[in-house]
């Protein structure tokens, strides 16, 4: 239930938000998404943000990484980059950081510097500068669950369970971002003091499982991609992740592929 100064989502809003292709469209205008995600340790990270952008509705996603052959594996459909991701070509939006390790520093700094929306997700999170992200003119969105976002306020996780709607406004301020704050109810918030807290209703606790939050991550880049305002990208991303858990799970354990492959569901749903 929405608390003060929050206001629930409602299927309405995120009915008009849907990208839709028209006749005119092509997969450049659809949106390309870059991910920077996985590492040697956590390859699926990068598998489960893939699933999320394409199933997000991307035109193509790009994959910079250690992890290309079990993207390509999985996802013979995902463009594959060697090398920095400044030189991957054109990108709309980029998710950087789920399962990237320590490693990711590097292209982590690449991407913030990039003129396009930028998510920031996972390992991307403790790696991050405020005052580089707060220089940034396009949009960033970061993506933390409560532990994330207590390491970035550099409070303890219970602070934020028990301030979870003054702690994502204090992390969009601190970073100049908007801000989804995940966990059994997912806020929503813009970097002006003024943005509307949005509640999103759709969750369940079948998501809590490993790689779930990858796959909201590259569902909400491509959201971003395709033109979407970052609180648009982020409220819709998360009523469809936790619709698409409801399908898939219909009561029963889900895991977090299942969530990506179940997207399709859920967008018939609010269609
Ligand atoms: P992560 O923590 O990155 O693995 O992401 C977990 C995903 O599951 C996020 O979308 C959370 O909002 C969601 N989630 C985790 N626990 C719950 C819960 N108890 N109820 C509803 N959603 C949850
Ligand atoms: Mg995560």
């Amino acid at each position: 239930p929405p608390t003060a100064d929050a206001e629930a989502l409602q299927y309405r809003d995120v009915a008009g938000l849907l990208p839709v292709p028209d006749a005119e469209s092509d997969k450049y205008r659809r949106g390309v998404v870059g991910v920077v995600a996985g590492s040697a340790r956590y390859p699926g990270a990068a598998v489960l943000a893939v699933a999320g952008a394409l199933r997000g509705g991307a035109g193509a996603v790009r994959y910079v990484g250690p992890a290309a052959d079990a993207v390509i594996a999985r996802f013979p459909e995902t463009l594959v980059h060697q090398g920095p991701p400044g030189k991957a070509g054109r990108v709309q939006s980029w998710v950087v950081g789920p399962g990237l390790g320590d490693s990711g520093r590097d292209f982590l700094d690449e991407v913030i510097a990039e003129d396009v929306p930028v998510l920031v997700d996972a390992d991307g999170l403790r790696l991050l500068d405020a005052a580089r992200v707060r220089s940034r003119t396009a949009p960033t969105l970061l993506t933390p669950h409560a532990g994330e976002a207590a390491a970035l306020l550099g409070v303890a996780r219970e602070q934020v369970e028990a301030a979870r709607l003054a702690s994502v406004r204090a992390l969009a301020e601190k970073y100049g971002a908007t801000v989804l704050l995940k966990g059994s109810t997912t806020l929503v918030v813009g970097p002006h003091p003024e943005s509307p807290v949005r509640v999103n209703p759709t969750g369940t606790p079948w998501l809590a499982t490993a790689g779930s939050g990858d796959v909201l991550s590259g569902l909400a880049g491509a959201l971003l991609a395709a033109g979407l305002e970052p609180l648009d990208a982020a409220s819709v991303a998360a009523y469809l992740h936790g619709l698409a858990a409801r399908h898939a799970s219909r009561g029963a354990p889900v895991i977090a592929s299942e969530v990506a492959a179940a997207l399709p569901a859920a967008w018939r749903d609010i269609r």
